[in-house]
């Protein structure tokens, strides 16, 4: 069964406007669309590759923030995901909004989200953005270098300023530091700077970078922020603001959130904090920037494979009608090498859409067999490729552009009884995938359904969430 949540949503699913969120589980979700398109006879563009994004999710990791790490008030990061249906659920849920530029500021703004409640965390910004960011009373910006300090002394005198400490990112997947953060010996200079602009230095932040897989990458973190809130005190500033940046994934979320509360009793161990978690008596406050921890896990991607190329049965029929006389070696050896898949499948969706992910994020993808020869086979229990005894064979897969660059998968394994019209199924789909894909070659990135989720409890929450 399905119900629909307000009409004036209509407008992210324009060809059935009028549903534009469901109820139901991800698995029926995918059931429903799919018997809704027909590949043979549909219109252009009717059987794009899709996302089901489940709030019920986001809900949840919401929840479990909540639970592991009390004392720090989550800051979604919109870069990762700015849909807006993911930001509406959020800003119910009382997070704040860690935005990248003027864009994401106005996207969060425009939900009626108080200037307090945004972080403009990006420490080069341009000019007339943080002119906008003053007009506008975003005030809490972060910085790591000289020249950004008198951008702001000219443009936004009154912010509250957070220094971006450098810290060991070099185990995580995407390296930040390469780009941002003040080296340690690098903080008095710039705070000392700050001193003499009469700016106002609030706190400290830093990321350990994105995708991090060693927890005690953490606890180096904290460390170096206490150092700097003592390097700040001898600049004279007496700091109460704590920013422990994002990171996080879905698989070593506790871990990591262990690991930090305890690098923060450790490194602030005067700081006693306040029942329900917020500010201390002395005044510290703290905030995460999680982005990929909320929405990674919330978005499936299903995609059409719209062609077919298997090296060898084209090979034969090339064999067998060869008028030029090519060699047989000569033949083969352009549809086989050992290292390339016979079997090639090519996807409507690829590495110029959601899939920019394998290039900008480092992403290895994995199918799943969504439907087998047009029947439904989705099996979301099951480990790719989601089908049991089906003899696999050895495949690559590709995006939908004329640029072999645009390759999801050099080589996996599917079950050899799939087809052209068949769908397939990415999951983990929600960070770092929409937000950066193209319109290359004409093509159009591909759109999200929504549902509240399966039966229950979470979705009645989510519903009322997104209604209020
Ligand atoms: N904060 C900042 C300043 C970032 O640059 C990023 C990601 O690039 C994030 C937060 C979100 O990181 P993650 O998605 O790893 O939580």
């Amino acid at each position: 069964s399905s119900s629909k949540i307000g009409p004036h949503l209509a407008h992210f699913w324009p060809e059935d406007g009028d549903e534009p969120i469901y109820s139901g589980s991800v698995s029926e979700q995918l059931h429903k669309v799919l018997t809704q398109i027909n590949v043979d006879e549909c219109a252009a563009n009717g059987e794009n590759a899709f996302f089901i994004a489940d709030m019920a999710e986001v809900y949840r990791q919401h929840l479990r923030w909540m639970r592991e790490l009390p004392r720090v008030v989550p800051f979604y990061a919109v870069k990762c995901n700015p849909d807006p249906y993911i930001l509406r659920l959020l800003a119910s849920l009382g997070t704040g909004f860690d935005c990248a530029s003027n864009g994401e500021i106005q996207s969060v703004l425009q939900m009626g989200i108080h200037p307090d409640r945004i972080i403009y965390a990006n420490p080069c910004k341009a000019a007339s953005f943080v002119r906008n960011a003053a007009k506008q009373g975003v005030k809490l910006t972060t910085f790591d270098n000289l020249d950004e300090l008198d951008k702001i002394k000219k443009f936004h005198p009154t912010a509250k300023l957070v220094i971006r400490i450098l810290t060991d990112d070099s185990k995580s997947v995407c390296q930040l530091g390469l780009k941002f953060g003040a080296p340690m010996q690098v903080v008095p200079k710039l705070l000392q700077r700050a001193r003499e602009l009469n700016l106002d230095v609030v706190g400290v932040s830093f990321h350990v970078g994105s995708g991090c897989y060693d927890a005690n990458s953490f606890r180096d973190a904290v460390q170096r922020a206490r150092d700097a809130f003592d390097m700040a005190s001898e600049a004279g500033y007496s700091l109460d603001f704590l920013d422990v940046g994002g990171g996080y994934a879905h698989e070593n979320f506790e871990l990591i959130a262990k690991v930090l509360r305890t690098a923060l009793d450790d490194f602030f161990p005067d700081v006693d904090f306040a029942p329900g978690g917020r500010l201390c008596p002395d005044g510290l406050r703290i905030i995460g920037e999680p982005g990929r921890y909320y929405v990674q896990k919330a978005f499936v991607l299903a995609a059409n494979i719209i062609a077919r190329r298997d090296g060898t049965s084209d090979a034969e029929t090339a064999q067998e009608s060869n008028p030029l006389q090519i060699s047989d070696a000569a033949l083969t050896s352009s549809v086989t090498t050992d290292d390339k898949p016979q079997v090639m499948y090519y996807q409507n969706d690829g590495v110029y859409g959601a899939f920019n992910c394998i290039l900008f994020d480092h992403q290895i993808v994995q199918p799943k067999v969504l439907t087998l020869q047009r029947q439904f086979a989705y099996r979301p229990d099951l480990p790719a490729p989601g089908v049991e005894h089906q003899k696999l064979q050895a495949c690559s897969i590709w995006g939908p552009t004329c640029d072999s660059i645009d390759c999801v998968r050099p080589m996996t394994y599917l079950p050899n009884q799939l087809q052209v019209s068949d769908w397939l199924l990415y999951e983990n789909m929600g960070a770092y995938t929409i937000c950066a894909a193209s319109g290359f070659n004409g093509l159009q990135t591909s759109q999200v359904r929504y549902t509240i989720g399966a039966q229950g409890h979470d979705a009645d929450m989510v519903r009322t969430l997104l209604e209020c």
